[in-house]
């Protein structure tokens, strides 16, 4: 059963509140070198859940592949292409900026070639949005009970990724997934702003309307983790790729750019 932080659930509370900015502790983990990898956690198949990180800078860009698994293994593929670029071409990354990179947010669904957890309970499902509850529906529009946890941040793999982030406080959040071909993400000030640019600069649409009704699914997807991020006050976007096999690399380096660009104007 896992543990999940009392003092992470209050905070999340108090941030839900519209107190996010009591906890911004500007930690930096210990890197030595780019593209260093820093484990948060263990998967519950015993995976370790790793993130690595390029560039040294205070504005901090966090992207994620393979939330869902198997079924969007392209999003790993990309995430990890999009590693092997920062490797190659450390000049991507304005020197006031740092980038995470979590290619394998669900190892054990991508191992075993489905969305879910071991446990059954969804990646993008789990979070403790004002939404949540624990019978949810899965990426295909079924209603499926238990899909969302016993409880928000129910799951290891869930609490680990959320006590990261809170610690690291990303500007901008990318949560690469498939398939659908758009983006979603917008709100106001940088966080709008880094939406348009990536929008404008990969081609996925990004349908906009007040209240949630610019939503291209036919379903509603409670307790997902960019309404958390974006709730919490971090900015962030999700970005469904027009492919189911493609990486789609191009596209997504140049909408990459686009957000680098941006955070090292400050
Ligand atoms: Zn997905």
């Amino acid at each position: 059963m896992p543990v999940v932080s009392r003092r992470h659930l209050l905070r999340s509370a108090a941030a839900a509140l519209g107190v996010g900015a009591l906890a911004r502790l500007g930690v930096r983990p210990a890197f030595a070198a780019d593209g260093d990898g820093a484990v948060i956690g263990t998967s519950q198949g015993g995976q370790p859940l790793t993130i690595y990180r390029y560039g040294n800078g205070p504005m901090k860009l966090f992207i994620m592949g393979a939330q869902h698994g198997g079924p969007e293994a392209n999003t790993n593929e990309l995430a990890r292409m999009l590693m092997a670029s920062f490797t190659e071409t450390p000049g991507q990354i304005p020197s006031n900026v740092s980038v995470w990179v979590m290619p394998e947010a669900n190892p054990d669904g991508l191992a075993n070639g489905v969305r879910q957890y071991n446990s059954g309970v969804d990646p993008n499902r789990n979070w403790g949005t004002g939404d949540w509850q624990a019978d949810a529906f899965d990426s295909n529009g079924k209603f499926t009970p238990g899909l969302g946890g016993a409880a928000p941040f129910s799951e290891p793999e869930t609490s680990a990724l959320a006590n990261w982030l809170w610690t690291v406080w990303p500007h901008y959040t990318i949560n690469y997934h498939s398939v659908g071909g758009f983006m979603f993400g917008g709100g106001s000030g940088l966080e709008g702003e880094l939406s348009d640019l990536y929008s404008q600069a990969s081609g996925y649409p990004r349908p906009t309307g007040g209240g949630g009704g610019g939503s291209p699914l036919s379903y509603r997807a409670t307790g997902n983790m960019n309404g958390w991020v974006r709730g919490v006050g971090m900015g962030g976007c999700l970005i469904e790729l027009a492919s189911v096999r493609d990486p789609e690399f191009k596209r997504n380096l140049a909408g990459v750019h686009a957000v680098l660009n941006r955070l090292g104007q400050g």
